[in-house]
């Protein structure tokens, strides 16, 4: 006698849209003889199977397992229904429901193992084609106008599907079913030059521009001094690392250590830059100058077709860096770029319209773990869920450095890419154009509006001329609560918030706090900042300071540091009479300082230029450190300015400060702030907490810099207010 069918139904959610999920549940069901149908919903995937009760529990073992590469499933709940005795398993394209415009817009992947091989192939229809792609990768965010993801609200909308794109297209069973970017040589974008041509130009030494998924990259010859040095004059960049594109891991292997959580993150779907340390070669290929005077390099690997072809060419690494100009955003059409890069040799181009432009993203291993520097192609835009639903939209505009912005509504935290530094006005621009790519995609308009209590940051006039109800949120406070997202946590925690600068409460410039819950307890002695914002650009400045609070004139002048008599004595001056010497409690900049009584860098060229440099002196034998005193909350270090091991001491001394607070506080800690990049410092307060058996907590997923102050100023307006249900 045949067995009685069993029927379920299931909801999916997590990221399984535009990702090629309903076909790999078509193919599962077909696999264990199960009829019903799957489709999308506002929430995600909804499933209906009937069949024999062991082949569903076969069914609901494998969907764990063999999920699409780029889908991830948050939760599936599942009930049992009766059978309707249907006598196939369908896709249903019931659109309608996606117009709620609450689906997640997917980042831009790197281009998968599989497509890779279909682009080497002889004779095969993507063989050597550059925009090949799949469901399991390629563009998205990028060529997106609207939502829902269809072609026809992409730039690939121009492209008409030849037949075979079209077969492909509308076959459960391919790779490309409903891929939407799906194109070939016959019916898809096309280059406006060769790919062997421009790889002739890098090997002769030209500095070339090609463009990739979010923009286009600069790009040179990394092992040829002279094109290096050409480029770095061209961009009047004198010594800001570059990145450097590399063929394979063999390739980074051969100048660079690459530990097993790197090599996982460099081939990851993200392919972010990741910052390596250099091996010590006598003869390294790379040119010096690619990342002068200090010890680490950032790599990444080909993530487009068209760089998987260039390098079935190019023997040599490339220095591979985002097209813009002078603290602009990235560069994405070719008027542009000829416009404002006039010393590129060559370009290749093609006509697929990047329609939201987007960086690299930078990331680093700390203590075996991801850390994300920069937040942009590959994990941009990144969606938190939250625990309940909001009654009010919220809009978050960040910080005024590393600016991102950040959307609240329904049951989601939505944050942009990396924007950038909002002094240029080109990308205060890009701010505006990317809120308003978020606000379509969402039909987002803000009941709320939250931002930094900076009075000169341009997102604050922004604000200011909005006409909204809007609410400042402390930066240092964002920084602590970003975590706080991140983690879904609540209650009170010890969070250490070491940063550049930001506008304290006070109206000083903080960077050294350490709060408990929401009251700042403990913050380091302020510093005069000599100049101000000039102090920032020369860490010389600084260290003058820090001598000026222990020295006489007299005394200070016998020091050799880069200043001339006169300079001194203005400075003396405004130290004294508190002339533009504005107080800061900046851990970022007592690093500077120490860099320059070591003398190694008196002017920064960008930004964290000190930081790297101190790393690099660190000796690792030896934990001696400062004394401090902690009085009032007031943290001093006790330098020893002529001391040969001040690098070390002094970092080896916030990290006794760190710990010993710690354990005096006994709550669990949060560190964030841009310090705490520094990898050093971070691997060695983290190796002293695990040890002392103390929880911490610092962001991985998001930025721990200015990039996360949106997703923070969020994250504290959600604990304070009354805006859920
Ligand atoms: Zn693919
Ligand atoms: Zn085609």
């Amino acid at each position: 006698m045949e067995k009685k069918l069993q029927a379920r139904f299931l909801e999916i959610t997590g990221r399984v849209q535009g990702v090629g999920f309903r076909p790999f549940v078509y193919r599962l069901a077909n696999k264990f003889h199960l009829c019903g149908y799957v489709k999308n919903d506002v929430n995600g995937v909804v499933v209906f199977i009937e069949g024999h009760a062991k082949d569903i529990d076969l069914f609901m073992q494998e969907i764990y397992l063999e999920t699409p590469p780029l889908s991830e499933i948050v939760n599936i709940v599942m009930q049992k229904k009766e059978p309707l005795y249907s006598k196939e398993f369908k896709i249903i394209h019931d659109e309608s429901a996606m117009q709620l415009k609450t689906a997640i817009i997917s980042p831009d992947f790197a281009i998968c193992d599989d497509c890779k091989k279909d682009i080497l192939k002889k004779n095969h229809k993507y063989s050597n084609y550059f925009a090949t792609n799949c469901t399991n990768c390629g563009p998205r965010y990028t060529i997106i106008k609207t939502v829902p993801y269809d072609r026809e609200n992409t730039s690939m909308a121009k492209f008409i599907m030849c037949a075979s794109c079209q077969n492909e297209y509308l076959d459960p069973l391919n790779r490309r079913y409903h891929a939407q970017p799906i194109s070939c040589h016959m019916c898809g974008p096309s280059l406006d030059g060769t790919i062997r041509d421009i790889a002739q130009k890098i090997k002769s030494g030209a500095i070339v521009a090609i463009k990739g998924i979010g923009g286009f990259h600069i790009v040179c010859d990394a092992t040829n001094d002279e094109s290096v040095q050409k480029l770095r004059e061209a961009k009047n960049r004198p010594s800001k690392p570059f990145a450097l594109m590399c063929k394979d891991i063999k390739q980074i292997q051969s100048f660079s250590i690459v530990t097993p959580e790197e090599e996982t993150l460099l081939k990851s779907k993200e392919a972010p830059v990741v910052i390596l340390k250099k091996k010590i070669l006598l003869d390294s290929i790379i040119s010096n100058d690619v990342a002068p005077n200090i010890e680490r390099i950032g790599c990444f690997l080909p993530y487009t077709p068209l760089h998987c072809l260039l390098f079935t060419i190019l023997t040599q690494p490339i220095v591979a860096t985002s097209a813009n100009f002078a603290g602009e955003p990235i560069i994405t059409t070719k008027e542009e770029l000829e416009k404002k890069l006039p010393f590129v040799e060559a370009i290749l181009d093609f006509d697929r319209d990047i329609v939201n432009g987007i960086d690299d993203s930078v990331a680093q291993i700390v203590a075996k773990k991801v850390q994300l520097l920069r937040i942009a192609r590959g994990y941009a835009p990144k969606t938190i869920k939250l625990p309940y639903k909001l009654n009010k939209k919220i809009l978050a505009v960040g910080a005024n450095q590393k600016n991102s912005i950040a959307l609240a509504f329904d049951d989601q935290i939505i944050i942009s890419p990396y924007i950038g530094d909002l002094n240029s006005i080109r990308t205060f621009e890009f701010f505006l154009k990317t809120l308003q790519t978020f606000k379509n995609f969402y039909d987002f308009e803000a009941d709320i509006i939250l931002y930094d209590k900076h009075p000169q940051y341009e997102t604050t006039k922004w604000v200011k001329k909005q006409n909204k109800e809007s609410y400042s949120v402390q930066h240092h406070l964002a920084h602590i609560y970003a975590a706080k997202a991140e983690y879904g946590l609540e209650s009170d925690y010890l969070g250490f918030t070491f940063d550049g600068t930001g506008y304290g409460e006070d109206g000083l410039l903080w960077g050294g706090e350490v709060f408990v819950g929401d009251k700042r307890k403990y913050h380091f002695k302020p510093l005069k900042l000599l100049g101000g914002e000039k102090a920032i650009k020369e860490p010389r400045r600084v260290a003058l300071s820090m001598l000026f609070e222990s020295y006489s004139l007299d005394e200070v002048l016998k020091i050799n540091l880069p200043f001339s008599l006169s300079e001194i004595e203005v400075l003396y001056q405004s130290y004294q009479k508190n002339l533009n010497a504005p107080l800061t409690t900046s851990v970022g900049r007592l690093f500077d300082g120490v860099a320059s009584l070591s003398k190694l860098c008196h002017f920064q060229s960008y930004e964290g230029e000190a930081g790297l440099l101190c790393e690099m002196r660190y000796n690792k034998d030896s934990s001696e450190f400062f004394n401090y005193t902690i009085v009032d909350g007031e943290i001093a270090i006790e330098f020893d300015f002529f001391d040969k091991e001040i690098v070390t001491k002094f970092i080896n001394t916030l990290v006794e400060i760190v710990v010993s607070i710690s354990k005096k506080e006994s709550l669990d800690v949060i560190l964030s702030g841009g310090v705490f990049q520094n990898k050093t410092l971070l691997e060695l307060i983290v190796e002293r907490l695990n040890k002392d058996n103390i929880k911490y907590y610092y962001q991985q997923k998001t930025s721990i810099n200015d990039g996360g102050i949106s997703l923070g100023q969020i994250s504290y307006y959600l604990q304070h207010c009354s805006c859920k249900n």
